[in-house]
């Protein structure tokens, strides 16, 4: 049979790092088994909900690569059939009107507070007599209707991450509200735990992964497929994601929308390979850089852990610099021209271009660390403390610099390339007796403003190209 997976974010905030992982598990799961991924959006909390939510979830699956089948189907198109359902378990009695008020609520929950109890309702309008309901009803007092829920059953069922799952009735907070307040014999709109396993059925979902925040409402879940007489999916609860601390990753730790991973300079493929490993592993794995159609061959939902998975920003690093390492030269290049736009560097040549991104290639960690890389190619570079320091101390340092101006000068010499740039090292280190070093970390002094920076003689050539290798070491005299 053929397997069916969803995602069911609710629209009431931006794509995040959990739900993007979810859905990576659900797409994984289903394209291993030829399945499907479905997308239901959880639209119902009118005041919440976005459709600008909506559109940057289904962007943000869409930049991740988590391709979805069939069209999004939106809750709040079926709140009638949710209805429906409602009014079919008012029939059979597995549900009831409840009218109790929201301060008798609200004093019970007090009670409970003061004796150390959990919240829990009691039932109270469970067995009401239809007299009695419609005098409540003739005194204009609003209900909700409550499935009822055995306190004696134990709900088992085999998670395919955590294996079997029990959970008893008298821990599930009393009688399940299925809808909001409603006056008289209307059906408020129907709440989550209704919708989703009406949703689910009608979709014809085979399996169930979410996070292992929703353990306790998979326990209702299974008493409405039962009483409703749907058939059960399969479940598997994913652990959350932590932050340093061991604490559920949140708002708090800096960055959770898959918006401002993109933002920083990460590459879709690089989040999901990373995302994959948090909370899955292979056993023995050839290397942890691997493809989503690789990880999807090998992924298996019984090999996720139990655990919470700590958000490793190391790890993530280091994944994101291998895919950068190993991107097709135009492709890096044509990233990092969108940045050189957006600051307004204007560059010499196209094959200038190729030439500085392949130069910084191997050197960065983040898309955006091409700012900071290619920015003394364009803009006179700040003399640090570092090469000041040096430039003073070092009694050869300026002098060999101006050796090399009047080497230009004098040899016309108007393009540096790799090859005359050795020569030309060669030529002044032997004529004037100053050792290769010196003259070598004069230079970078004087085209960096500190000591470190890539590589010399190509970063030479293309300083040259852009004309400002000579104002750079002239700057050095000032
Ligand atoms: N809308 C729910 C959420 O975003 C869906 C949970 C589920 O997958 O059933 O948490």
């Amino acid at each position: 049979m053929e397997k069916r997976l969803r995602l069911a974010p609710s629209p009431t905030g931006l794509l995040h790092i959990g739900t993007a992982r979810t859905a990576l598990f659900n797409w994984l799961y289903a394209r291993k088994t030829n399945g499907k991924f479905l997308i239901r959006i959880e639209d119902t909390d009118i005041e919440r909900s976005k459709s600008e939510y909506t559109t940057n979830i289904l962007n943000g699956l869409d930049w991740l690569g988590l391709n979805w089948d069939e069209e999004p189907i939106k809750q709040s198109k079926r709140v009638s059939i949710h209805k429906n359902y409602i009014k079919r378990l008012l029939e059979t009695g597995a549900a009831y009107r409840c009218f109790a008020t929201e301060s008798e609520i609200h004093d019970l929950r007090e009670k409970q507070k003061v004796s150390g109890l959990p919240p829990k309702h009691d039932n109270r309008h469970r067995n009401l007599t239809s007299k009695e309901i419609k005098k409540f009803i003739s005194q204009g007092k609003s209900s909700v209707i409550r499935f009822k829920i055995d306190e004696e059953t134990v709900i088992k069922w085999e998670d395919q991450i955590r294996g079997e799952i029990k959970w008893q009735g008298k821990d599930l907070g009393g009688d399940l509200v299925l809808s909001r307040r409603a006056l008289g014999d209307e059906i408020g709109d129907p709440l989550y735990n209704l919708a989703v396993v009406v949703d689910d059925n009608f979709m014809n979902i085979t399996h169930v992964v979410r996070g292992e925040d929703h353990i306790s409402n998979t326990a209702k879940q299974i008493l409405l497929y039962k009483a409703l007489d749907f058939k059960l999916p399969i479940f598997s609860h994913t652990p959350l994601i932590l932050n340093n601390e061991g604490k559920k990753l949140s708002k708090r730790d800096s960055v959770t929308s898959i918006d401002e991973f993109k933002e920083m300079g990460y590459l879709p493929e690089a989040l999901t390979n990373y995302m994959a490993f948090l909370g899955w592993s292979i056993k023995s794995p050839e290397s942890e850089i691997l493809s989503l159609t690789e990880i999807s061959k090998v992924f298996n939902l019984s090999d996720v852990n139990k655990a919470g998975a700590k958000f490793n920003w190391e790890k993530l690093n280091w994944i994101n610099s291998q895919y950068i390492k190993k991107m097709e030269l135009t492709k890096l290049t044509k990233f990092i021209k969108n940045y050189w736009n957006e600051m307004g560097w204007e560059s010499p040549s196209t094959e200038w271009d190729l030439k500085l991104t392949s130069l910084i290639q191997d050197s960065m960690i983040l898309l955006k660390d091409a700012i900071d890389q290619s920015k003394p190619f364009f803009i006179l570079s700040q003399m640090k403390k570092e090469g000041d320091e040096f430039l003073k101390n070092k009694k050869e340092a300026k002098e060999s610099l101006k050796f090399i101006l009047i080497y230009l000068k004098e040899g016309n010499i108007s393009k540096v390339n790799k090859d005359n740039a050795r020569e030309i090292i060669n030529k002044i280190t032997v004529s004037h007796s100053i050792k290769k070093g010196i003259l070598m970390k004069s230079l970078r002094v004087a085209f960096f403003g500190c000591l470190s920076g890539p590589d010399l003689i190509q970063s030479w050539e293309l300083f040259s190209e852009n004309k400002i290798d000579i104002p750079l070491i002239e700057r050095c005299f000032i």
